[in-house]
């Protein structure tokens, strides 16, 4: 028996984990498969020379529980760190404000749980520490490079084909995709109602890390960073002061900022390296950049949604075990990324029953 996990972003490894928790690996085959040369999804850490530069995601708040739990199951909980700055500014355009608490998100249009407090927690050498120990256990499991054009059904299960024309058959299958390939998938399967996932709106997004010597940068700079008022001008929307907000993000002596920056025309280093000495008083030049495009970053939800969701996946209770996991779904942040994984692992057990159990 095979159980195929399609996606190998936070998402889906934290399905093919729990698969494997429950048992399912003596019974049947994970293969968790992914388009992409690496796994991890928009979970990207490169480390270099001391530095410690996330692409995608830095942290999560602490009172989330799902991706704490995961990192303990997977033995790196000692490896979960505080941040250590508190409190952000607003760049009005002229100058820097503080900013209430829990107000930066918002203004980000980021969707947080009004419950789940402000303080942030990550790895302490990057999110991609997470991606790291689980594939260290589902390494003979994971295919890169595999990514899935088509599903159809099969005699006993689903047939699942990839570019290139191969194919593979599984009785069950995890989609832990962005929406808009759900939406095609599962359309190709009859599953008309899967055709409005493709409204889920993937914002595009730079991120730009710069590296500086910390006597370039005013030793007055308070909190974790700054977010741009909506009428502040500039293409800066927001910086995180990476070396003050989480400890080990740079080697002694140095600094590492992190600009969020909107579709810019040039170089978006230059134009980051440019904005950011003007508002905070950098001096000099940066020691090196590093950019990452997010042509699709996160996801924003309609009205809707929800509702949307629901009735994909009370058509898919009646097909062959197919079930969908990820942020395209049940909500953008790594941790409800981890529980909608889990949350698709264990309906997928529900529907192999006794099978996988026994
Ligand atoms: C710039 C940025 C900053 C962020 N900051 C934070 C943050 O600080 N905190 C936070 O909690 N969240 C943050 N997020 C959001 C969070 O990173 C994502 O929502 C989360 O990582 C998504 O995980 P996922 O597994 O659902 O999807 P993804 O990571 O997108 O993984 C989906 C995987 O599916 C693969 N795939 C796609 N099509 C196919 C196919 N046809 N066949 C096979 N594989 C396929 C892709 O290659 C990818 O690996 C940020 C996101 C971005 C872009």
């Amino acid at each position: 028996m095979t159980v195929a996990v399609v996606g190998a972003g936070l998402a889906g490894l934290s399905a093919a984990w729990a698969l494997e928790g429950a048992g399912a690996g003596a019974a049947a085959d994970v293969v968790v498969l992914d388009a992409g040369r690496r796994p991890g999804g928009m979970i990207v850490t490169e480390r270099r020379d001391g530095f410690v530069v996330e692409g995608g995601p830095d942290g999560f708040l602490a009172a989330e529980p799902d991706i704490q739990e995961l990192a303990r199951e997977v033995g790196i909980e000692e490896r979960l760190v505080d941040q250590v700055a508190r409190g952000a500014a607003l760049w009005t355009g002229r100058r820097l404000e503080p900013l209430a608490e829990g107000k930066a998100a918002e203004l980000l249009g980021i969707q947080v749980n009004a419950n789940a407090g402000t303080q942030f927690r990550t790895f302490t050498t990057g999110m991609a520490d997470v991606v790291e120990a689980l594939v260290a256990c589902l390494v003979p499991r994971l295919r890169t490079t595999q990514g899935v054009t088509a599903i159809a059904p099969a005699a006993r299960g689903w047939r699942l084909s990839f570019t290139g024309a191969s194919s593979l058959d599984a009785e069950a299958v995890i989609l832990a995709v962005p929406a808009w390939v759900a939406a095609r998938l599962l359309a190709g399967v009859g599953v008309s109602a899967a055709r409005e996932l493709d409204t889920v709106l993937y914002a595009p997004s730079i991120t730009v890390s710069l590296a500086y010597r910390a006597d370039q940068v005013p030793g007055t700079l308070e909190g974790t960073g700054f977010v741009a008022a909506p009428d502040a001008g500039g293409a800066v929307r927001a910086c995180t002061y990476t070396w003050r907000k989480y400890p080990n993000r740079a080697p002694d002596g140095l600094a590492l900022l992190r600009a969020f920056v909107g579709p810019v025309d040039g170089d978006p280093a230059s134009i980051a390296h440019a904005q950011l000495a003007a508002i905070l008083g950098i001096e000099g030049d940066p020691l090196w950049t590093r950019v990452f495009h997010w042509p699709r970053g996160l996801p924003r939800y309609p009205r809707g949604h929800a509702e949307r969701v629901a009735a994909v996946r009370e058509r898919l209770a009646r097909l062959a075990p197919l079930a969908i996991a990820g942020a395209g779904f049940d909500g953008a942040g790594v941790s409800a990324c981890v529980k909608s994984g889990r949350e698709a692992a264990r309906e997928i057990l529900g529907r192999l029953g006794s099978h996988v159990r026994g």
